[in-house]
């Protein structure tokens, strides 16, 4: 019998197994209608009652109110590093006062202040220290030059490529809008506690093509769509149950199928407990002595993305190549920083970490 293959790549992710066999089973025949949930109009009444129980399993999972619209949108997250200067920054360029906070904490965070200066007056706020080993950690904000009154203030609560992860809200002004791809349904947050939430969702979610957003109402008095495409009101696509024209049908429905088997495994509280497990696995391992290393302090760590480099990385590749050759997949870190990341998404269970940890001590006992 081969051994199972556990894939820790850090997006497009791996899918819950259970998912993909209930999407294997229903692809050529969904719901007895003989044709693919595909292949069917998204007007049609199986596919409005399945896309509003995904609506409604997503805003159980996380406690939404009806203060809140959830918005399932196409394009991925940095569609919505556009969208949202476009709705909340443009129509106020001509007041010098008017800006938003960036925090910026990594590579995404910061692409996202950079698209946002195309639309209107930013104040980027670089908060990562880096010390004479290299390792990054994250600075408190009250050292830092903050605006008075911001339009609103953007944060990356988990950045995916360098492995930071805030372990409370960093700011308590003006409306928070924050970036939750790499870590949305993984811990329980307080929706309340923001403005706008967004989410690629090709992580924790589904397959890419998908963006969640989650806005609340009172927030639409503050934007304006003048200038955007139709597709990118947000006030609009709420009206219109992000049907304003074809949403991305397939990834909407696996997507529901994810909900659905949160749901089964103990919903978000339970997905934060095995996160907090799993990254424990793997820290451990890695922390044991100098073989491996994490270039993240202990308190600024992800529990979602693990980034680490080898003492001698002329070895990177041998430990990719073998890695691949034990079924463990997706190992290359980002292109911009190299060395290796693990991702452990919601779909990655337990034993995957302990095979990816039984590997690196093998591969450290014969290297080391
Ligand atoms: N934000 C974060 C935190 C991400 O990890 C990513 C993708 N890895 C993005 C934004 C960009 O997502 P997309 O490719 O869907 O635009």
């Amino acid at each position: 019998m081969s051994l199972p293959t556990y894939n820790f790549c850090a997006g497009p992710a791996a899918l819950p197994k259970a998912v993909l066999e209930q999407a294997q089973r229903e692809l050529l025949d969904w719901q007895g209608l003989g044709v693919s949930v595909m292949e069917i109009s998204h007007r049609s009444a199986e596919y409005q009652a399945m896309a509003g129980k995904a609506e409604a399993d997503i805003r159980e999972l996380m406690n939404i109110s009806d203060e809140y619209a959830v918005l399932f949108l196409h394009g991925g997250a940095s569609l919505q590093f556009s969208n949202i200067p476009m709705a909340l920054l443009q129509h106020r360029s001509a007041d010098n006062s008017a800006r938003a906070d960036y925090l910026c904490n990594g590579i995404w965070s910061t692409k996202a202040a950079k698209e946002a200066l195309r639309f209107g007056k930013i104040n980027p706020i670089d908060m990562v220290e880096i010390d004479q080993k290299g390792n990054r950690s994250l600075i408190d904000i009250s050292s830092r030059p903050t605006s008075n009154n911001p339009v609103y203030t953007h944060y990356t609560p988990n950045e995916t490529i360098e492995g930071l992860r805030y372990t409370s809200i960093p700011v308590n002004s003006g409306p928070l809008v924050v970036d939750l791809s790499s870590c949305i349904l993984s811990e329980q947050i307080n929706v309340n506690d923001f403005d706008l939430i967004y989410a690629g969702a090709q992580k924790n979610i589904g397959p890419a093509g998908l963006t969640i957003v989650i806005v609340k109402r009172s927030l639409f008095e503050k934007m304006n769509f003048d200038k955007t495409p139709k597709s990118f009101n947000y006030r609009e696509q709420a009206k219109q149950k992000s049907m304003i024209n074809t949403p991305a049908t397939y990834t909407w429905y696996l997507a529901s199928l994810v909900f659905e088997w949160l749901k089964e495994q103990g919903g978000v509280e339970q997905m934060e407990n095995l996160a907090i497990e799993k990254s424990q696995i793997l820290y451990d391992c890695i922390d044991e002595d100098d073989f491996y290393r994490n270039p993240v302090a202990v308190k600024d760590r992800s529990r979602m993305n693990i980034p680490f480099i080898l003492k001698d990385d002329g070895l990177n590749k041998q430990f990719l190549d073998q890695a691949k050759q034990a079924n463990l997949v997706g190992l290359k870190g980002h292109r911009s920083v190299g060395g290796m990341r693990a991702s452990l998404y919601n779909s990655m269970p337990v034993k995957g970490v302990k095979a990816l940890t039984e590997f690196m001590f093998e591969f450290k006992t014969k290297n080391g």
